[in-house]
């Protein structure tokens, strides 16, 4: 196993990757930015490394300060976490040709799988299923646009191809309404993504959205470890997160997480990997895949019993997958929530000193998270401040649970979202199961 690794991340998914580093015995670099001196994982690593100021482009984007802490810490591979630059396929590039292992898929392939039309494509030669659409770059021709969007059907979405975290992408009902449609998501996907490039594709309705974890070595083996239901959305984001998928047969669970096995397969795929669908009448529609680990993943390990962090360190060091899909059995239901340093109602960020932090226990509960008593959330990144997972031998029992579990968690000091966390798990709609991706804000009243 490797002995020293750069954790290239934050908060609670670097704390994370510490945890499975001390069960592999590695050693730890954290490398923070000046307002995360204080930071719970950068307290316990080995060694620490501060690469830069507060605002994220000057340090967790900062790929010449990620590298230079690997090489002055001698370190021999960097794990991104999620976000930052765990989809930067030039940071994967880089991170090799500095001369360390980039824990995580390589650069062709995270390349292939950030922009969502070579994605489609790869998908639809793989055979996994897409969402109806033409997967081609749209032209300036206004004529075969609006031909093309006749074809599909509306209602349509024009998505952006490099478009990511629920952004850049807009869904439009009317002939009247296209032409104008797509010229707003391309100047919108040229300033946030730098790259204008969209596509149109059927807009779904009132899908849900469910998405299959992979994981797969370099020795050409793939396995699925069954699917996450992630329908409960604020504006394209996920509150809640849940496994196994209410409803869905074992017949659709291996049908399609074999297909997305089979796929990593013949990509070339290297390391976890989420592919996500909309999932809508009993059809799955592949819309994109995620070439890194997830915030939900602690729900699948629940259900399987399987650390997909500690497997991701096994397979960058070029071992095989731990198990075969054989092996993989699911065990309960688990339900992760969210937990987000932000007003409940108007979920506005709401930075600032925790004065007290109680952390609930109890069959099946895992918390997840960074802070602690006296810990000052910066203002400068993501709200979410940690995750709290529910496991019981149901859903019923694990609904149960994470009541329980919000009922004792106590965050003072700051706003959070535990109260809305509560209201979904009292909700007799969240209780009834399979609900779709726009259940949440309509309950919430925003449509
Ligand atoms: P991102 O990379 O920004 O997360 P995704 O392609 O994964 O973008 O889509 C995010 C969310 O947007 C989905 O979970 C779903 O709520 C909505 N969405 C995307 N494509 C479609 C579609 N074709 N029809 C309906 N909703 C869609």
């Amino acid at each position: 196993m490797f002995d020293k690794i750069v954790i290239a991340n934050r908060g609670e998914i670097a704390l994370r990757i510490l945890r499975a580093c001390r069960e592999l015995g590695v050693k730890v670099v954290a490398v923070h930015s000046e307002a995360d001196r204080d930071l719970k994982h950068v307290r316990l690593a080995d060694e620490s490394v501060c690469i830069g100021p507060a605002s994220s482009i000057d340090s967790y984007l900062n790929i010449p300060a990620i590298i230079s802490a690997a090489e002055v810490t001698d370190a021999e591979a960097i794990h991104p976490g999620y976000g930052f630059l765990s989809e930067n396929a030039d940071f994967s590039e880089k991170v090799k040709q500095s001369g360390f292992v980039f824990i995580g898929p390589n650069a062709d392939t995270i390349r292939m799988m950030g922009d969502k039309i070579s994605a489609k494509k790869a998908m639809i030669a793989a055979g996994v299923p897409c969402v109806p659409g033409d997967n081609t770059p749209l032209g300036d021709d206004n004529k075969t646009n609006l031909k093309l969007a006749q074809e599909i059907g509306y209602p349509v979405i024009i998505k952006a191809a490099g478009g990511g975290g629920g952004r850049g992408m807009r869904t439009v009902h009317t002939e009247a309404a296209l032409i104008n449609a797509i010229s707003m998501t391309k100047a919108e996907a040229g300033s946030a993504f730098g790259n204008p490039t969209v596509y149109m594709e059927k807009f779904l309705e009132d899908p849900r959205h469910i998405e299959f974890q992979v994981m797969a070595d370099s020795h050409g083996n793939a396995i699925h470890l069954g699917e996450r239901d992630c329908s409960m959305q604020r504006r394209h984001q996920k509150v809640v997160e849940e496994a196994p998928a209410p409803g869905i047969t074992e017949a659709q669970r291996k049908a399609i997480g074999e297909r997305c096995a089979r796929a990593c397969v013949e990509i070339g795929y290297l390391g976890a990997g989420t592919f996500e669908f909309l999932y809508e009448k009993g059809e799955f529609f592949f819309i994109e895949m995620n070439t890194r680990v997830q915030v939900e993943h602690p729900v699948t390990e629940m259900v399987t019993g399987f650390d997909i962090v500690k497997e991701q360190l096994r397979i960058a060091y070029g071992e095989k997958l731990s198990i075969t899909q054989d092996q993989v059995k699911m065990q309960g239901h688990a339900i992760e929530c969210r937990l987000n340093a932000e007003d409940p109602k108007t979920f506005m960020p709401c930075p600032g000193t925790i004065d007290q932090f109680h952390m609930p226990g109890g069959p099946g509960i895992r918390c997840e998270t960074h802070i602690y008593n006296g810990y000052k959330v910066p203002p400068y990144y993501d709200s979410m401040i940690g995750k709290l997972i529910a496991h019981g031998e149901n859903r019923q029992s694990a609904i149960a649970r994470m009541n329980t579990a919000l009922s004792e968690l106590i965050i003072d000091g700051i706003k959070t979202n535990i109260p809305l966390q509560q209201d979904i798990m009292n909700d007799s709609g969240f209780a009834a199961g399979s609900q779709n991706i726009h259940y949440l804000e309509k309950k919430l009243g925003i449509t």
